[in-house]
Formats: C-alpha cells, structure tokens, sequence
C-alpha cells in the first residue's frame, strides 16, 4: 500500500501516478521507472494542485503540471495500445465490438464517432474513454492504413497495464 502525497489516502501502488523530481520540478513518471525519490499522488486535479503546493511550494503551476499530465499520459496509452494490439490484446471494429463477451476491458471512442454508435457499443463494466483519441491516432497506433473510430482492449496480458493506465487518464480528465 502507498499513501497519496496530497491527500494521505492509502491505496495500491499501482492506482497512483507516480511524479519524480527532476531538476527541482515534478516530472509524472508514467510507466513507473524513474529513479529517484517518487511521490505518488492520486490521478485528480485536487490532490495535483495539493501535492505542487505543499512539496514544490509556489514554484510550479499545478494548471501546466496537470495538462502536462494528462498528454503524458496519452502518449503512453497509444504507445501501450499498439503494444496490445500486437500480442492480440484488442478488438477493433463495431461488428467485433459488439459480440464480444469480454467481462472486463477499455473501450476506446474516437472523438468523431456517432453518439448512436456509441450507445450500441457501451457495456457496463467496461471502462470507456469517449472522445480522448482521434480516428487517426487510434488507426496509427494499430498500424492501420485507415483510421479507427473503435477499439476494445481486453485486460488481460499486455492490455492489464493498460486499463491500469486508462483508468488514470479517466480519473484525472473527470476530476476536472
Ligand atoms: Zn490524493
């Protein structure tokens, strides 16, 4: 169990973004190996702006640290994603989408998709990020010639550091 530097909240390791000091400011250290003293700070805009005020004392904006964050943290997804997609962790595609009977996984909505696609494909107990990605950038990470409006990572294997992943990007984009 870790303890959120703001907050003070215990929970597991791997439920915090994990910040490191680098030439005096905070760097998020998104896959977690960094040397050096780590702070763990839940992924939200409150315990962020806490955490820059009480150890970084004025000198950073909590506002830049935050989107900085977030753009960290959605490279690593795309980068996580294609990872996924090429040990067979990902679905791609409406039709697949829906018949699948995964019980858990992140579904992944380009930000062009129909909200009536979207209706038909949301399941409960499946994490969604709605409108994160572009059709491009989903369709690149995939190595994809065409773009991709949605994709379904199924959390098992490589696609388990994955959800980790997303769910922080979820927690820290709704916090705000
Ligand atoms: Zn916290």
């Amino acid at each position: 169990m870790r303890r959120c530097a703001a907050c003070r909240r215990e929970a597991e390791k791997e439920s915090f973004l994990r910040f490191v000091e680098f030439e005096g400011k905070p760097l998020l250290d998104v896959a977690g190996k960094l040397p050096g003293r780590g702070f763990n700070v839940c992924p939200s805009y409150g315990c962020i702006r806490q955490f820059v005020k009480r150890q970084f004392k004025g000198k950073v904006d909590p506002d830049g640290l935050y989107t900085e964050s977030v753009k960290a943290l959605k490279e690593y997804l795309l980068h996580l994603l294609s990872l996924a997609h090429k040990s067979g962790a990902t679905v791609v595609g409406q039709d697949s989408i829906k018949g699948l009977t995964s019980p858990e996984g992140v579904l992944l909505f380009a930000d062009d998709l129909s909200d009536k696609t979207k209706k038909r494909l949301r399941r409960e107990g499946w994490l969604t990020l709605d409108g994160v990605f572009t059709s491009e950038e989903l369709g690149n990470a995939l190595r994809k010639e065409r773009r991709a409006g949605a994709v379904f990572v199924e959390r098992v294997g490589l696609g388990r550091k994955f959800y980790e992943t997303a769910k922080k990007l979820h927690s820290l984009l709704s916090s705000r």
